[in-house]
């Protein structure tokens, strides 16, 4: 697994650095958001570890840039930035993850074989939670096998979900995804593609539960999420 390291401080980027090659991964650091992007431009990462404040800019500006541009690379942002609302706003831009500096390495670590555990990252293009599945490529949904009929938002919403299935996504990241930047989008819009996604999927025998997240966003448990369902 490939990842990139995008910290301007040298000492703790040579701890991570180090620490996760210990662990089996390959590590490029860059220290800025220009040197960032370039080897984005060349390379191809499993997994992006962000940090926010860098010399040349703001690491949610990157965020925003990548997320933008459909890229679904997980990206884990780790700051010293631990307010609450700094950690929502690094949510919303499309972050999968957050960590808090100081940490240990081996907490970096479980993290990002986490993130690369989830379906769909790095891996192949059909995702699966409980008797559900999405060909990502095909945008064909399946419940126990049989093929559903759904409207290409409704796969959207379902994707996103699955992605991130036992977590819960923030509705302007749900929004971000769903819809274009340049459309207008009445407030109840989302809520509307969830409820009927959730209708097409009670009508089956599907097994997946959407719950929905008061003032935060929504969650997709499978049946082996268990106490959450
Ligand atoms: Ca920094």
């Amino acid at each position: 697994m490939r990842l990139l390291l995008v910290e301007d401080n040298p000492r703790l980027a040579g701890l991570i650095r180090d620490g996760l090659r210990g662990q089996g991964f390959a590590v490029d650091g860059c220290t800025g958001l220009a040197d960032a992007e370039a080897a984005l431009q060349v390379n191809s990462y499993d997994l992006l570890l962000l940090d926010l404040g860098l010399p040349d800019g703001d690491g949610l500006a990157l965020l925003r840039a990548i997320r933008r541009r459909r890229d679904t690379t997980p990206i884990l942002v780790i700051t010293a930035r631990g307010g609450l609302d700094d950690r929502v706003s690094g949510l919303d831009a499309g972050a999968d993850d957050y960590l808090v500096k100081p940490f240990q390495i081996p907490e970096l670590a479980a993290r990002c074989r986490a993130l690369l555990r989830r379906p769909g990252a790095a891996l192949g293009t059909v995702l699966i939670g409980g008797n559900v599945a999405l060909d990502t490529a095909a945008r064909e949904v399946l419940v126990a096998g049989c093929t559903v009929e759904t409207p290409p938002r409704e796969v959207d919403l379902l994707e996103h979900l699955l992605r991130r299935a036992g977590h819960v996504v923030a509705k302007a990241s749900l929004e971000n995804a769903l819809y274009a930047m340049d459309a207008e989008v009445t407030p109840n819009a989302l809520e509307a593609v969830v409820s009927r996604l959730r209708k097409r999927l009670a009508a089956t025998a599907a097994n997946v539960t959407i719950r929905t997240v008061h003032g935060v966003g929504y969650a997709l448990f499978t049946p082996a999420d268990g106490d959450h369902a």
